[in-house]
């Protein structure tokens, strides 16, 4: 595995790769088995794999965990050595912005809607490092995790908008054995936390049980995911067809549920795709 920090290394290592196809996972670090699972995917897809680690701050607001979010660089190395990744780019933060740039802003209804509304910017913040980190890598495929549901939808059409040459891989949401989606921040949770943050996994898996009992009403349904909630700070709760529009009634294979839920001072978002 070669690891680059800078922008020219990873230019000049690409160039050997020419003809080949490249996978691509940008990542925050902090790598569990939900990263991991989107890099084995990668390896199986293509003959190169590149990873990105970048805490990118563009898509922290102000007050936000910019400056605590996890880091484990030494640990996040030998997690793509074992996992056959090619070449880790970590850039830091100077090499990746400039000052007065231009930028690429998120479309101005799906990117202020649920996360986007509660952290407004953020999606112009992902979006903007990850234009930078495909014109840089020019990979054949992209991964993303389901987690990010939001996120995917709008890097896709970020993809689609551009006229990138891209294609973007969904990749299936990882979870814990007690349920709990996978998420770097999910070190902050005292125990006690953790335990109450099962309820969200349990409300989704509850209305994925109700809609195979032939429930499609999302009212019925949202007040259901609230019973199971109730002990829990809840941001939102969504129903949503695949683009990301808002929907009434559930439509098989077209419907994600997603919630957001606060637990102490953190957030956490999880989804279903029925
Ligand atoms: P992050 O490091 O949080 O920016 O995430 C990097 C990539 O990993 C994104 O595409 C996420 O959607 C994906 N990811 C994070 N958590 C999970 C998970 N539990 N299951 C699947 N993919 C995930």
């Amino acid at each position: 595995m070669i690891i680059v920090k800078t922008i020219s290394e990873l230019k000049e290592t690409l160039k050997q790769y020419n003809d080949k196809s490249i996978g691509f996972v940008p990542t925050m670090g902090a790598l569990h088995d939900g990263h991991i699972s989107l890099i084995r995917r990668a390896r199986h897809e293509n003959d190169i794999v590149v990873v990105s680690i970048f805490v990118n701050p563009t898509q922290f607001l102000a007050g936000e965990d910019l400056d605590k979010y996890p880091r484990k660089d030494e640990v996040d190395k030998k997690i793509c050595e074992l996992a056959k990744v090619d070449v880790l780019f970590m850039p830091n933060i100077n090499d990746m912005y400039g000052d007065d740039e231009v930028k690429i802003l998120a479309p101005s209804v799906k990117g202020y809607i649920l996360e986007g509304f509660i952290r407004p910017g953020h999606f112009d913040g992902v979006l903007r490092v990850v234009c930078k980190l495909f014109n840089l890598v020019k990979p054949t495929n992209a991964y993303f995790g389901k987690k990010d549901a939001q996120q995917l939808v709008l890097i896709q059409q970020m993809v689609k908008d551009l006229f990138m040459d891209i294609n973007i891989v969904p990749c299936e949401l990882i979870r814990d054995s007690d349920g709990l989606a996978l998420s770097s921040r999910n070190v902050y949770l005292s125990h006690e936390e953790r335990q109450k943050a099962l309820a969200i996994s349990k409300s989704l898996k509850s209305a994925a049980k109700k809609i195979g009992m032939g429930e499609l009403d999302v009212s019925v349904l949202q007040s259901l995911m609230s019973d199971v909630m109730c002990e829990l700070d809840v941001e939102y709760i969504a129903f949503m067809d695949r683009e990301f529009n808002k929907i009434e009634k559930i439509e098989i294979k077209n419907t994600i549920i997603l919630v957001a839920a606060r637990l102490g001072v953190t957030r956490l978002i999880d989804n279903i795709w029925i």
